[in-house]
């Protein structure tokens, strides 16, 4: 068919061609429910080096990769963006933000050139409300989200949005927005908490990072507590998790690498099944212990 002719068979189908056209772009608006709810990650990342390495934790994080659904988009709740306020990523471009110091060039290098996604990031405003959620240009993604998603995504051909932990709010809070997000399992969303269970920096022993699965008792009873309440569903526990003791005080002295947990385990429902991997301790002071929550 030449292009007149084309032309003219289109003037006799406007209504049908605008309907299909219609549809197509429905389609790629809603992500409608297609039937695949998807997994529910959370990530212990640790040392920004583990995205170039290649260690037991990198593997831990490939094997997982091998067994998840592709995603039309992730969405990040990363330790290493707090704001006042909670914002989402809208930009179309995030860049990779090196947010550390003293680590090899190499690592300086890495770029993780995923596109964002505005439609979602404004979905997500959308859904939180009445809580307020603001659209934010200027971050992109930083190291608890590409060091991780690096080696479930390594080609970056998933689009990724980041949400921003409110340091002014107390985790019930993230908790409650996190359940508001739970549609977005049934549209092929992503949603990776990316932190660590037991993170004291001031504690690690750097002389024994090489030793494996070295943790101090109280790092121990800590990850042991807070495994047990993830297996038992004992959300409430763990949102309480400053009232439980000596141990828990002084593997989260601060809530930042913890509260990514508490999205994924919000997003929880009651027919998944909840598997711990990448279980270990690093320097004593931090466990890289990984929770993989799927139907
Ligand atoms: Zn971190």
């Amino acid at each position: 068919m030449n292009r007149k002719h084309f032309l003219q068979s289109m003037a006799f189908f406007p209504f049908v061609y605008k309907s299909l056209h219609a549809d197509a772009l429905n389609n790629l608006m809603a992500n409608p429910d297609n039937g695949i709810k998807m997994p529910v990650l959370f990530l212990g990342h640790g040392s920004p080096m583990n995205a170039i390495e290649q260690n037991e934790f990198v593997t831990g994080f490939k094997n997982l990769a091998a067994k998840l659904p592709k995603p039309t988009a992730i969405l990040c709740v990363s330790a290493h963006w707090e704001t006042k306020g909670t914002f989402v990523t809208a930009m179309p471009k995030p860049k990779t933000i090196h947010d550390f110091g003293g680590f090899p060039q190499a690592l300086f290098n890495v770029q993780y050139p995923a596109n964002g996604n505005v439609q979602l990031a404004n979905e997500v405003k959308s859904l939180a409300e009445p809580t307020n959620i603001g659209l934010n240009l200027d971050w992109g993604l930083d190291h608890g989200a590409w060091s991780v998603l690096i080696h479930l995504y390594p080609k970056a051909d998933v689009p990724v949005i980041q949400l921003s932990l409110d340091y002014t709010k107390p985790p019930a809070y993230h908790y409650e927005l996190a359940k508001k997000l739970q549609s977005l399992r049934n549209k092929g969303v992503l949603i990776v908490g990316s932190g660590n269970m037991v993170h004291n920096l001031r504690l690690v022993d750097w002389r024994k990072l090489n030793e494996p699965n070295y943790a101090f008792d109280w790092a121990e009873e800590a990850s042991t507590k807070l495994k047990s309440l993830i297996l038992n569903n004992n959300h409430n526990a763990l949102m309480q998790y400053q009232s439980l003791g000596n141990a828990l005080q002084l593997a989260i002295p601060t809530p930042e690498h913890y509260l990514p947990l508490l999205y994924t385990l919000a997003l929880q429902n009651n027919k998944d099944q909840v598997t711990l991997f990448n279980d270990k301790a690093v320097g004593g002071a931090l466990t890289m212990t990984s929770v993989y929550i799927h139907s």
